[in-house]
């Protein structure tokens, strides 16, 4: 019996123990093909020279510098480099360790802006079903995830969810990609009516659905008329970019793709590509503004904000996303990989959707192609998929979200972005022996 938590509950895992390029090697010297950065988290794959060389220079450096005693050149250089990478709008960084951290700064943030501004009365969140935002209590508040929800509620911070963006069950026969668009959008605007736009702090959403659907992206204009809606209103619009953001869709933050600009964004996993631990909040200057002119003192803050060694990853790690090919290359192997997934699956009788942007894909099983009934959730299809996968020497990511209170099953892939198109061809022959 281990005495490591995490593995006392999953006592099968293998032994982690090099990492080389695209691939994990265990103990026993088994090569698996890392389909999917853990979770999207591993852009450069596991052993970026540059991203090693900073972290130790750094090391050597100096550690650890608390952020209430000094800032550090590490810091700084990073939140300039990222600001000046970042749509124009997010001008403001503010460094933490992870995703739902980014959550939960963010949320605080929202609430405190108004607060500044005397508005007391607003203190709901509208966030979509079927999306993730992090496991600490306020992001799991956030979360529409009804099986990870329920088993904390009453949560802590109000949120009603309206229904994500998600074509391939949502739109109806007839209907363009463009009217169901708006239609879903415009769920908004009736939930903000039912509330009390007046109550309302912000609507949270994920550009690309990672983890609870599988590289979900909106059709073209909703999110348009989202940032519409929440203008009319005076109400923010917070992305969560932890998944979908860092390049990982062919573009460093996956909303400009969509022509808007959020009031907040969040940005964790590919930041720090698994080399550290960190995230990141970005927020405009108006927002800044208002509680630095205020009260003057945003109230959040952990020890490890803007720890240096976290820096110096993520100062390294941004730099090489932005640096000439990296980005192009992201569309032109995420295109190879969507074209050598329809080849292969997309006739498969268990094959309803595949659908993403650049290297993020998801492939979405279900029981009948022509109804798209979902398998059973009692198979646990997903965790079936993922155990076969293994077998056979790939990482991807599969997990049971729910659709109508009934479980789906997708796969999603999230190569490092240095994948070859060898590479792809064993990902996609690995995944057909595992399905
Ligand atoms: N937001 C999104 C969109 C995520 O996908 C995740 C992690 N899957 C989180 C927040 C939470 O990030 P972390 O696990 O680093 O706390």
């Amino acid at each position: 019996m281990s005495a490591l938590f995490h593995r006392s509950c999953n006592a099968t895992l293998p032994w982690a123990d090099q990492g080389e390029g695209c691939y994990i090697i265990d103990r026993n010297g088994k090569r698996y093909l890392d389909a999917c950065g853990g979770a999207a988290v591993s852009c450069l794959g596991h052993s970026d020279e540059t991203v090693k060389a900073a972290i130790r220079e750094q090391l050597e450096k100096l550690p650890f510098a608390h952020t209430g005693f000094f800032t550090t050149e590490a810091a700084e250089s990073f939140a300039d480099a990222l600001a000046a990478h970042a749509p124009k709008g997010l001008d403001r960084v503010y460094p933490v360790s992870g995703g739902s951290e980014a959550v939960e700064a963010a949320l605080k943030l929202a609430r405190q802006y108004f607060l500044e501004r005397g508005e007391p009365k607003r203190h709901r969140f509208i966030a979509r079903r079927q999306s993730y935002h992090g496991n600490t209590l306020g992001a799991l508040s956030t979360g529409g995830n009804a099986w990870r929800r329920e088993p904390f509620a009453p949560l802590m911070i109000e949120t009603s969810h309206i229904s994500p963006c998600y074509e391939y069950r949502g739109r109806e026969e007839g209907e363009t990609p463009e009217v169901y668009g708006l239609r879903v959008a415009d769920e908004l605007e009736a939930e903000l009516q039912r509330l009390g736009p007046e109550t309302v702090i912000a609507f949270v959403a994920e550009p690309v659905v990672g983890a609870t659907l599988g590289a979900v992206p909106s059709v073209p204009g909703y999110f348009k008329r989202v940032r519409e809606i929440c203008d009319r209103h005076g109400i923010l619009l917070i992305l969560d970019e932890v998944m979908c953001g860092m390049g990982r869709t062919g573009t460093l933050f996956a909303c400009e793709q969509e022509g808007v600009v959020p009031d907040i964004a969040t940005i964790a996993k590919g930041l720090g590509a698994g080399y550290q631990p960190v995230g990141a909040m970005l927020c405009s200057a108006q927002i800044h503004d208002t509680i630095a002119g205020g009260s003057g003192f945003f109230q959040h803050g952990h020890t490890y904000i803007g720890h240096p060694m976290a820096m110096a990853a993520a100062g390294a790690v941004l730099g090489r996303l932005t640096d000439g090919d990296v980005l192009p290359g992201v569309l032109s192997a995420g295109a190879t990989l969507k074209g050598r997934l329809t080849d292969e699956f997309g006739q498969h009788p268990n094959v309803g959707d595949i659908r993403g942007r650049g290297l993020f894909q998801g492939v979405e099983l279900v029981q009948d192609r022509e109804t798209k009934a979902p398998f059973d959730p009692s198979l646990k299809l997903h965790k079936r998929v993922k155990s076969a996968a293994m077998e056979a020497g790939l990482m991807c990511y599969p997990m049971g979200g729910t659709i109508d209170g009934r479980q789906g099953d997708h796969i999603l892939l999230a190569p490092p972005f240095i994948v070859t198109e060898d590479q792809v061809d064993e990902l996609v022959g690995k995944l057909s022996t595992a399905l």
